[in-house]
Formats: structure tokens, sequence, C-alpha cells
């Protein structure tokens, strides 16, 4: 089992979570940036995380796990190779969630949905959506991180391995502004 201050060390480690005064690319600040792509560069510390997700399903008879394109793509492969599963990707097309590729669902099959971060949920809802339409029974949904406080409300057993607000702030209300600590431009950083 891995504790809060793993998994957050984890992530810090990687870069996947910095800290500091950013400009997301909604033009608004925060004390906090999350790129989960570079925790996932890093198996090793991929395979911990979503070691994880798999410990606290397991049990459940899963038999497939299911990641919306790209994001839950690399998430979802890990935590199924933890379960011993498939692992297969949703993907949009002409901006509907589909399965592609060949990838299909047994009508009463149990399916985990994983992605690596939720802000509002909205991917993962329409895979959920998506799984049931194809007759799938969807057991939960796993991810890396939840931007929403734990707010989001997906109407299956949600795990987090961490819960997080995104608090932002409109660049003249914003207190590290105040501050006068420097603005980063994240992913332009040297690091
Ligand atoms: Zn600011």
């Amino acid at each position: 089992m891995l504790t809060k201050d793993e998994i957050t060390t984890i992530l810090k480690k990687t870069k996947a979570m910095l800290t500091g005064h950013f400009k997301l690319t909604s033009g608004r600040h925060s004390d906090r940036y999350f790129q989960c792509a570079m925790v996932l560069q890093h198996p090793d510390h991929t395979g911990v995380l979503c070691g994880e997700l798999a410990r606290r399903f397991a049990g459940e008879n899963i038999s497939v796990v299911v990641g919306p394109a790209t994001g839950g793509i690399i998430v979802s492969y890990e935590v199924a190779r933890a379960l011993n599963v498939r692992s297969i990707f949703s993907e949009r097309e002409e901006g509907v969630m589909k399965l592609r590729r060949g990838f299909s669902i047994t009508p009463g099959e149990k399916v985990l949905v994983v992605e690596d971060v939720i802000t509002t949920g909205g991917s993962v809802l329409e895979v959920i959506d998506l799984i049931r339409k194809l007759g799938g029974e969807v057991v939960g949904t796993g991810v890396l991180v939840d931007r929403s406080s734990g707010k989001i409300d997906l109407g299956v057993r949600t795990e987090a391995l961490l819960t997080t607000a995104a608090i932002s702030y409109a660049p003249e209300d914003c207190p590290l502004c105040r501050q006068g600590l420097p603005l980063e431009k994240p992913g332009s950083r040297n690091i």
C-alpha cells in the first residue's frame, strides 16, 4: 500500500506536480501545476502508482481496463498489467467517444475505467456511458489525480491516488502576484 506522502513524493520528484506560481493555458494563475505525462514517462514510477490503483480494485473480478486517449492509455495499460487483464482505450471520432481498432466489450464484462487526471470528469463520464451502452458493467473509476477536491460524482466507486483542489486566480486577484513571486509558464522552464 502506498501512502499519500509516497504518492506526492513520486509526483513531485518526476515534476508531474509543480508548486510555485504558474500561468495556466486559460490565462489564470495557480500555485500548482499538474502534468501527468511527466510521471508516465517513467515506467517504474508509473508501475508503482498504477499498481496501487489495481490493488484497490483487486477482488472485483475486473476483466478489462479502459481509459480515454491519450491520458488514460498508459494508466490503463499499467493497471491492467497489475490485474493481469486486458487493457483497451477509447477515443473520440467526430467528437463522440468510441472504441476503435477492433477493441470490444463482451456484454456483462466487468470494466474498470481509468484516467490520469480528472477536473470535471467529462471524458470519464463519456467512457462510462460508452461501456454501459456496449453492455459492460462499470465496476469503478481509478484516477491518479482528482483535481475536483473529491466533488465529482461519477455515479460509480471512484478511487484517486491524490485528491486536490484546482484553485486558480484571475491575474488581477492573484495573491502570488501580490507577493511578488515570479510567474512561470509550465513547460517553458528548464527543469
Ligand atoms: Zn499571479
